[in-house]
């Protein structure tokens, strides 16, 4: 299976089962939010308005003086307030030429744990040397609560994930597919990493030759910047959650098409196989528009089977919110 066939798989079975081995619906105030790396988009708090979300005061204030110094220009600053404005969760209002802003909502401290899995089906000697140094980047900046490998099972006694190069403090999850779904089963317990306390980030590391001996280079991240970074990815997570694939793949291609309900999972009609969504971009050489009989009747408005993927993958990821 693809890399990306099998992302989405661990995707949707972490919606339904995570942590591995508990039990996800006991506890009703929790909610895992799976998300795939996706990029920044809008009506998230993005990273400039986060901390006018977090610290905006309860009454009127100057935004210089409420506001934490930032390592860009003010003017980006005031920019982001009006932003926020915008959006409602701040009120504005301007005194003596300056820019005053107070909250009208509190922002809730609402990221509990963050998660990473990185997702490698195939996972031969050279896929964990090269994997290798992002889990142990990974493991050093301590951004996540946990680190995870999700791996494809495989038929041995000992599954070959343990014996490769994997730092000891990433869980290594086996994933299979059974008659009833895919399953995915700890082969590896995690660690758990400390995100409140100050990170390293791992700049530069010696290729280990004999030749070689130059020195790591790292640099300190601080908790206040993790803090803030927790939270970006907990926004960008909750706005997209892992269906978002269907806003860059092509799903006015007529070939698209959702299979499998328990994802759903994009299929290619002409490929008879799961597009990549690498794969499935204007680029595509056997891409086709939809033909316009097709949107005949509520097109414009509704547009055709295309939109309606986009509307049923949406209405999904709402539902799991
Ligand atoms: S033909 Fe290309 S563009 Fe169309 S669905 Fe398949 S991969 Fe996507």
């Amino acid at each position: 299976m693809k890399e990306f066939g099998f992302e989405l798989r661990v995707c949707r079975w972490a919606e339904r089962h995570w942590p591995p081995g508990g039990d996800s619906e006991a506890d009703g105030d929790r909610v895992a939010i799976v998300a795939r790396q996706p990029p920044f988009g809008d009506g998230r708090l993005d990273a400039d308005l986060l901390p006018v979300a977090r610290h905006a005061p309860g009454s009127w204030a100057y935004y210089r003086d409420a506001l934490p110094q930032p390592d860009y220009p003010w003017r980006y600053v005031r920019e982001a307030v009006h932003r926020a404005a915008d959006r409602g969760f701040v009120e504005t209002r301007k005194r003596a030429n300056r820019v005053e802003l107070r909250r009208r909502y509190r922002y809730p401290d609402w990221v509990d744990r963050v998660v990473a899995i990185e997702n490698k089906p195939d996972l031969d000697a050279a896929a964990a040397r090269a994997l290798s140094g992002q889990l142990e980047h990974d493991v050093a900046l301590g951004l996540a609560d946990e680190v995870w490998l999700a791996t494809a099972a495989t038929a041995a006694d000992v599954e070959p994930a343990l014996l490769e190069a994997i730092p000891v403090e990433v869980g290594i999850l086996a994933v299979a597919q059974r008659p009833d779904g895919w399953r995915a089963d700890t082969v590896w317990n995690p660690r758990t990493l400390d995100p409140a306390g100050p990170g390293t980030r791992i700049l530069e590391r010696p290729a280990g030759g004999e030749a070689d001996a130059s020195a790591a280079r790292f640099e300190y991240a601080d908790p206040a910047w993790k803090r803030g970074k927790r939270l970006e990815i907990g926004e960008r997570a909750y706005e997209r959650g892992w269906r978002s694939y269907a806003e860059t793949m092509r799903t006015d291609c007529r070939h698209f098409r959702l299979r499998d309900p328990a994802g759903p999972f994009p299929w290619c009609g002409a490929k008879d196989d799961e597009q990549t969504a690498a794969e499935c971009t204007g680029g595509c050489p056997s891409f086709e528009p939809e033909p316009p009989a097709w949107r005949r009747r509520a097109w414009p408005i509704e547009g055709g089977p295309g939109k309606a993927t986009d509307r049923l993958l949406a209405r999904k990821r709402r539902r799991r919110r």
